[in-house]
């Protein structure tokens, strides 16, 4: 396998495998496709999509994938580095997401993001969003209990890289690190 080589599913090279929930990291199975990946059937209708998604609740998905959100906080570690489907869940109270979007005006004052100039504005975006689905993929680099993002609040950080928005498939969120491709919501 030449040293340039990244698999053609999630990315991952030589010098930077994906790792499963395990601690296990990938080898080559074919051609640019590691292991990871070769565990999905061929005949899935979304090959391209990682094994494992995440499920983030409204609005810090929004801020993930718009404000450079580079740290999705949980009380759980994980071993897993590689790329991972980004699940937006469908839960989301009133309550819940007014004092979430306090915290990340604090971070980083919605006015001052793109055109989107004032909270209202915002908050409607967000709420137009759609959700019990994977909207995305992106690279779980770390998982940390230390970090200088101001958007680590801990326990346990997974640091996300490479946001690439997908289009919309519709799944039933899991906790954890779940195979999403067992919840898949069949027409
Ligand atoms: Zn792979
Ligand atoms: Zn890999």
């Amino acid at each position: 396998m030449p040293f340039f080589s990244s698999c053609r599913v999630c990315g991952c090279t030589e010098y930077n495998a994906c790792v499963d929930t395990k601690g296990r990291s990938c080898y080559w199975v074919a051609d640019a496709l590691c292991s990871h990946c070769a565990q999905v059937d061929p005949s899935d209708p979304h090959p391209e999509l990682p094994v494992l998604a995440l499920s983030i609740r409204q609005p810090w998905l929004w801020a993930i994938m718009h404000l450079g959100k580079n740290v999705e906080n949980r009380t759980w570690p994980t071993r897993y580095r590689g790329r991972i489907c980004l699940h937006a869940a469908r839960g989301m109270t009133l309550k819940e997401f007014d004092h979430a979007l306090d915290l990340i005006d604090q971070i980083r004052p919605l006015g001052e993001v793109g055109t989107i100039a004032r909270r209202d504005d915002c908050t409607w975006s967000i709420r137009h969003e759609r959700r019990g689905g994977i909207v995305a993929t992106a690279r779980l680099k770390w998982c940390i209990s230390h970090h200088d993002s101001p958007w680590f609040f801990g326990p346990y950080g997974f640091e996300l890289e490479d946001i690439q928005p997908v289009s919309f498939v519709e799944v039933k969120g899991s906790r954890g690190l779940f195979d999403w491709r067992r919840n898949l919501v069949s027409c």
